[in-house]
């Protein structure tokens, strides 16, 4: 997929729009836990500084339902942006209010203004044409940077691009960067190509799962969204996470593994609880062992070691998803385990999904994957093949 490049757009002291995702996780003194997010968008910003132009950053933070809430303010963004651009960021008091677009308006060269969160508007996230007018009307360039919105169609990834033709839009280095990466992968691996899914249940990565299936040679399925199909294959599964209404799609699923030829792992043995707790009594027992009313909340040291076996010969792993509930320390070790080999191998790792690269992040293992995404819910939609509203209007056209 060939995106409008940043490169080809005539920039030189032009006033920009670059919609950013600068969701950045908060700790109750609002402090920025992470600022991922923020530094991969840097490319893109220094770009277009070094061409002169005025530069205007739009982004969401959380949830503030449509109405101005400070708990929600992008300040710590802004305070962050200033360190790592060395350079004063203004913030404006609004998104399309009289403060924003006076300060958009008097924006000089080299000068860089942050709007408020773009959900303090209700229009955001109902694509609203007026305020993606709005937005349009501030700069003479718009840039989609926000890898992590562009499955929704939001009027600032959306709606926005609408006002401006091919000469005046394009994808940022991360969009495209991402955009490239996952297309590469799912289309064109290099082979042996594995996929370890993981996370809470089957209907979440349903779609990917079979979409995933004609492409790669083994899945590895680990997290809560192996017991449903621990239990289609007959096992009792205790009190573990099960989506009962899928148990005929994971037939289907494990089916059409066979037929297609995909070696299909699935957890032989789990850790398992009394409770959801991290103070619960907890074994390790077999996949055929379940006791009743147990629940399995991560997979087990067998597994570890036949996935790690599995894993040996491949030469390109795509892992979405932990293993286990690794936010209790006590069920994160399978996760923990699976993302150091997977570090530690040979293989072209590309890591998506917000928890997964949380987890990746939380054991400093980041800097040795060759790839993390910044969009949990947008990499999944790619992996489901699906073209995302926020980049669809940033395609070349062929006949353009
Ligand atoms: P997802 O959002 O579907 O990727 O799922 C991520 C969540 O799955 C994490 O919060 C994990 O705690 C959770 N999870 C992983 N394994 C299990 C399990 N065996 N039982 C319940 N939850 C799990």
């Amino acid at each position: 997929m060939k995106l409008l490049s940043i490169k080809n757009l005539d920039l030189e002291n032009k006033k920009v729009f670059i919609r950013c995702d600068f969701n950045v996780p908060l700790d109750e003194d609002k402090n920025i836990s992470d600022d991922r997010r923020i530094r991969s968008a840097l490319a893109t910003i220094n770009y277009c500084l070094d061409r002169d132009c005025s530069i205007i950053l739009a982004s969401h933070l959380g949830r503030p339902k449509g109405e101005f809430n400070p708990e929600y303010s992008l300040e710590p963004v802004a305070k962050r942006l200033h360190l790592l651009l060395k350079r004063d960021v203004i913030l404006a008091k609004d998104v399309v209010g009289e403060d924003a677009k006076q300060k958009a308006q008097d924006l000089k060269c080299g000068e860089v203004l942050l709007l408020e969160n773009l959900r303090f508007e209700e229009g955001e996230t109902k694509d609203d044409e007026a305020l993606a007018k709005e937005l349009a009307s501030m700069a003479e360039v718009y840039i989609n940077d926000a890898f992590g919105v562009s499955h929704r169609a939001h009027a600032s990834v959306h709606g926005i691009t609408k006002f401006f033709d091919a000469e005046h839009k394009a994808a940022g280095f991360l969009l495209d960067k991402e955009i490239n990466y996952f297309g590469k992968i799912v289309n064109n691996p290099t082979r042996p190509f594995a996929a370890i899914v993981g996370g809470s249940k089957v209907s979440g990565k349903l779609e990917a799962l079979i979409n995933l299936l004609p492409k790669v040679d083994k899945v590895f399925i680990g997290g809560g969204m192996a017991f449903t199909f621990l239990k289609q294959m007959g096992y009792n599964i205790g009190a573990s996470l099960v989506e009962d209404e899928l148990l005929e799609e994971a037939q289907c699923i494990m089916d059409k593994a066979k037929e297609l030829g995909v070696k299909f792992y699935l957890p032989v043995d789990v850790i398992v609880a009394e409770k959801f707790s991290e103070n619960a009594v907890s074994k390790i027992v077999t996949a055929q062992e379940i006791p009743d009313d147990w629940m399995g909340l991560d997979i087990g040291p067998a597994t570890v070691r036949l996935y790690r076996e599995a894993l040996n010969d491949v030469q390109t792993i795509l892992w979405n998803g932990p293993m286990g509930v690794y936010e209790m320390d006590k069920f994160a070790r399978g996760s923990s385990k699976v993302a150091h080999f997977v570090a530690d191998s040979y293989a072209t790792t590309v890591v998506g999904g917000g928890d997964t690269a949380d987890l990746v992040q939380r054991i400093g293992l980041d800097e040795d994957m060759s790839f993390i995404s910044t969009g949990g819910g947008a990499s999944l939609e790619l992996l489901e093949g699906k073209l995302l509203p926020g980049v669809e209007p940033l395609m070349v056209k062929k006949d353009a």
